[in-house]
C-alpha cells in the first residue's frame, strides 16, 4: 500500500535524471529500500547483487558504519563552513592534503566540487582562466573523444559525445570538437599499435585544422564509461598525452569513473604512467555516501592562475565547495580503500573478468572487456559480422529488467552492452553470482 502510494507520488511529481519523462509515467519507479555490502533490497523484499555500485559510485560498498559515524560527528561539530574568502575548516583541508599526497606527479592542488559534472565544468573555467593568465585568450577551443561522457552540465555536456545529451539542447557548442573513439571491438583498424597511430594522427590533424594556437585543452576518460566501457589499447592514453605536450595543449583526464580503485589503483592515470595537467574525480571519492567532486591541478596550472589573478579573487566556486560533511566522509572512505578494499578490488576484478571471459562461448557474446572492477559484455547476434542485437531488444530497459528479475543490477547500454562496476568489497561468491546470473539473462535472451 505504502509502495503503491509512493509510486503514484513519484509518477506525479519527481522528475528523474536521464530518464524518459513519457516512458517513466507508464513504467513507474522501481523502489530500493536498503543495502549492505554489495547487496541491495527492493521494496518487495527481494535481494539483488548491485553489479553497478549504484551509478558506478559506491566503490566501498553499502553500510559502512564508520562512514556514517564520520558524517554524523562532522554534522554535530560543524555541519557547514564555507571555503570562500579564505575561510576554512579541518576536514576539506585534510582531505585536499591526503589526495594531493596520493595523486600522480605534482597534481598538488585540489578544488572541491559537488559531483562529476561540475568538476568538469570547473576545469573548463580554470582552463580558460589559465590561457587568459598566460596572455593567450584566443586558446578557447576544446577537443574530446567520441563516445566520451563528461557530465551533463551546460558546458561539460558539449564535451560529452552521446547524442541524448546534445539533441534538443543545442549542443555541442562550436568550440567543442571531437576525435574518434578507440572502440577496439568495432574499430575498422585492427591491432593496438595501428589504433594508437591512427588516433595520434587524428588528434594532430584536428589540432592543426583548428590552429594549434587556438586549442585550449583535450579531454579523455582513461577508460570510456558511459560510452559502453570502452578500454583503449595499452599506451593509447600516453600517446594522446604526448601529442598534447607537443602542442602545449592542456591535457585533462576525467577520472570520475576510473578513480578510487575502480580500475585497480587509486587513479587510472598511474597505470597509464602519465600526469595530466588537470584531473577530475567524483563518485568513488565519497563512495556515494555524500555528494562531492575533486579537481586536481598541477603546480604549473595552479601557479599560472594564481599569478594571472594577482590580488583579485578567482571568481569560481560554489556554496558547497569542500562541504565538511562530504569531506569527512571522503576521509573515512579513503581509509577503507587503503585498509584492504583496493587490494580486494584487484583480486575480485581479476575474478570478474575471468568469469565474464568464460561467457565467450555463449552464442550472444561478441566481446568481453574491462580493467579492475569495470567491465562490459557486448552482445551480438552474429559473432563473425558483429551484428548488434535486434532493435526490439535494444531499449536498454529490456535487458536491465531481465537482469533485475534474476537478482542482478547491471547497466544495460542501448547498443546491447552490459556494464559492470561492482563494489570493491564483493566476495568471491558474489562475483560468481554476477557471472552466473549474467549467463541466465543471456540464455533468456536467446
Ligand atoms: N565524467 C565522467 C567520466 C562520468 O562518468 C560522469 C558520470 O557518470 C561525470 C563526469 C558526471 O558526473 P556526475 O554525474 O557526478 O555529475
Amino acid at each position: 500500500m505504502l509502495t503503491n502510494s509512493l509510486v503514484e507520488l513519484d509518477r506525479r511529481h519527481l522528475v528523474h535524471p536521464v530518464s524518459s519523462f513519457h516512458g517513466h509515467e507508464a513504467r513507474g519507479v522501481r523502489l530500493l529500500e536498503s543495502a549492505k555490502g554489495a547487496r541491495v533490497t527492493d521494496a518487495q523484499g527481494h535481494e539483488l547483487i548491485d553489479g553497478f555500485a549504484g551509478l558506478w559510485c559506491v566503490n566501498a560498498g553499502y553500510g559502512h558504519e564508520s562512514v556514517v559515524e564520520a558524517a554524523a560527528a562532522q554534522m554535530r561539530k560543524l555541519p557547514y563552513a564555507t571555503g570562500y574568502f579564505d575561510l576554512g575548516t579541518e576536514a576539506p583541508i585534510r582531505l585536499a592534503a591526503e589526495l594531493a599526497d596520493r595523486s600522480p606527479g605534482d597534481l598538488n592542488h585540489v578544488y572541491f566540487a559537488l559531483g562529476g559534472s561540475d568538476s568538469v565544468d570547473s576545469t573548463i573555467r580554470f582552463v580558460r582562466y589559465y590561457w587568459h593568465a598566460k596572455g593567450q585568450p584566443e586558446r578557447d577551443q576544446f577537443i574530446s573523444v567520441e563516445s566520451g561522457y563528461h557530465g551533463s552540465s551546460t558546458l561539460g555536456a558539449g564535451l560529452t559525445a552521446l547524442s541524448a545529451f546534445h539533441e534538443g539542447f543545442g549542443l555541442p557548442y562550436p568550440w567543442q570538437h571531437k576525435i574518434s573513439s578507440h572502440y577496439v571491438y568495432r574499430n575498422p583498424i585492427q591491432g593496438d599499435q595501428a589504433i594508437i597511430d591512427a588516433s595520434v594522427a587524428e588528434l594532430r590533424a584536428k589540432i592543426e585544422a583548428i590552429g594549434p594556437e587556438r586549442v585550449a585543452a583535450f579531454y579523455l576518460e582513461p577508460i570510456q564509461g558511459s560510452g559502453g566501457v570502452l578500454v583503449p589499447p595499452k599506451g593509447w592514453v600516453k600517446a594522446m598525452r604526448a601529442v598534447c605536450s607537443d602542442y602545449g595543449v592542456l591535457f585533462v583526464a576525467d577520472e570520475v569513473i576510473t578513480g578510487f580503485g575502480r580500475c585497480g589503483p587509486l587513479f587510472a592515470c598511474a597505470d597509464e604512467e602519465i600526469v595530466p595537467d588537470l584531473m577530475t574525480t567524483a563518485k568513488g571519492l565519497t563512495s556515494g555516501y555524500a555528494p562531492m567532486g575533486a579537481v586536481f591541478m598541477t603546480e604549473h596550472v595552479y601557479q599560472t592562475i594564481a599569478e594571472g589573478a594577482g590580488a583579485k579573487a578567482v571568481g569560481h566556486g560554489f556554496t558547497y565547495s569542500g562541504h565538511p560533511v562530504s569531506a569527512a566522509v571522503a576521509l573515512e572512505v579513503l581509509k577503507l580503500y587503503e585498509g584492504g578494499l583496493l587490494e580486494n578490488g584487484v583480486k575480485m576484478g581479476q575474478r570478474l573478468l575471468a568469469g565474464l571471459d568464460g561467457l565467450r562461448d555463449h552464442p550472444l557474446v561478441g566481446d568481453v572487456r574491462g580493467r579492475g572492477m569495470l567491465a562490459a559484455v557486448e552482445l551480438v547476434t552474429d559473432k563473425e559480422k558483429k551484428t548488434p542485437l535486434p532493435a526490439e531488444l535494444q531499449p536498454a530497459t529490456r535487458l536491465f529488467d531481465r537482469a533485475w528479475e534474476q537478482g542482478l543490477i547491471i547497466r544495460s547500454f542501448a547498443q546491447g552492452i552490459f556494464g559492470y562496476a561492482p563494489p570493491l568489497c564483493c566476495t568471491e561468491e558474489e562475483i560468481d553470482m554476477i557471472v552466473e546470473r549474467t549467463r541466465r539473462v543471456l540464455d533468456l535472451t536467446l
